[in-house]
């Protein structure tokens, strides 16, 4: 062998340590928490496995159709002693009701349940029914003993407007133990979670939902670690006499929210708070989003009015392309 053709070898064996090391892209799709999520991330081939394993244990204990979940027990009135990370989701829950005025309601079951929202079976309630509902949704019915949690007698838990972000928060927890894992996009239905860096160097482009059919209202450029939340009223409804029901409550009156706001699209660090607060919003309307976004400081938003409005907070000005 001559020494051109030895002096090769070195080269060849760190082209080849090259491509097994940098991150390359692994994508997987899977059905969890009611949606069609994908998780793509740069690095080890076994992570999104890893992920959609931790989504679907979390489906498992928090789903509110599942008869065995804890929240089902929870609210069947089993007093429950819960795990560090489940004793913080429902103690932030309860703060973030609380922060929101009762906009975003995490025991708000009693009332959905009449509306089929979470079983497919949409009704509209009667009215007296809904004045029963109401009668336990509104106060706090968390009783705590250290770790362990009872709830009031009558109260039942949905953890469906904050599941997704904290799926997405805690996903990005286990991505951060993963030396392995250099940047990771998460998409778990209305709910976009990015990790890292991309390692092409370019900025995450998230499309956001026009809420009046098919096709996207804009793009948002992002880089870094990101929760980018979107609810609206478009995503899950029902008919009845041409009249449109929608699966965000307004938890005061115990009927579809009507704010005036079609969307609500929340960036925000935190997944489980970009996901509570994109429901308070939607049932805020926009005049009061935009207080509190003045009153905390801490997420950004893209609002959009029935109208078709589109109405940006400044942090979002340069990262937010309108469509066409
Ligand atoms: P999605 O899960 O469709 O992305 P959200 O995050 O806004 O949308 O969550 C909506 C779900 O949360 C509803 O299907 C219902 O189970 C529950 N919900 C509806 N209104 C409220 C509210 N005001 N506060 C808390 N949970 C709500
Ligand atoms: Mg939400």
């Amino acid at each position: 062998m001559g020494f051109k053709r030895l002096a090769l070898i070195p080269v060849l064996l760190f082209c080849v340590l090259l491509t097994a090391c940098g991150p390359r892209e692994h994508s997987r799709q899977c059905f969890a928490m009611d949606t069609v999520m994908t998780l793509t991330v740069w690095g080890d081939e076994s992570i999104p496995g890893e992920l959609q394993k931790l989504l679907q244990n979390m489906e498992n204990d928090l789903s509110v159709t599942r008869p065995d979940s804890l929240v089902s027990r929870l609210n069947a009135g089993q007093e429950l002693t819960l795990s560090r990370e489940y004793g913080e989701l429902l103690r932030r829950a309860q703060v973030l009701e609380e922060e929101t005025g009762g906009a975003f309601c995490p025991w708000l079951y009693p009332v959905t349940k009449l509306w089929g929202f979470t079983t497919g079976q949409y009704r509209v309630p009667g009215e007296r029914e809904l004045e029963t509902a109401l009668a336990s949704t509104g106060q706090d019915p968390m009783h705590w003993e250290g770790d362990t949690l009872r709830l009031e007698k009558g109260a039942e838990l949905d953890l469906g407007a904050i599941v997704k972000g904290w799926a997405g928060e805690q996903c990005v927890s286990r991505l951060k133990a993963c030396p392995e894992a250099v940047a990771a996009l998460l998409s778990l239905g209305g709910n976009i979670q990015t990790y890292g860096e991309k390692p092409d160097g370019s900025p995450w482009r998230i499309g956001v939902q026009s809420p009046f059919g098919e096709g996207l209202a804009g793009t948002l450029e992002l880089r870094g670690t990101w929760a980018v939340v979107t609810s609206g009223g478009y995503e899950r409804y029902f008919e009845e006499n041409g009249v449109r029901y929608t699966h965000i409550l307004d938890p005061a009156t115990g009927r579809p929210a009507q704010s005036g706001l079609a969307s609500v699209t929340v960036v925000c660090a935190d997944g489980l708070r970009a996901d509570a607060l994109s429901t308070a919003l939607l049932v805020m309307g926009r005049e009061k989003a935009m207080a509190l976004w003045e009153a905390w400081g801490d997420f950004e938003a893209v609002l959009i009015e029935m109208d078709g409005t589109v109405t940006l907070t400044s942090g979002l000005e340069n990262a937010f392309s309108p469509a066409g």
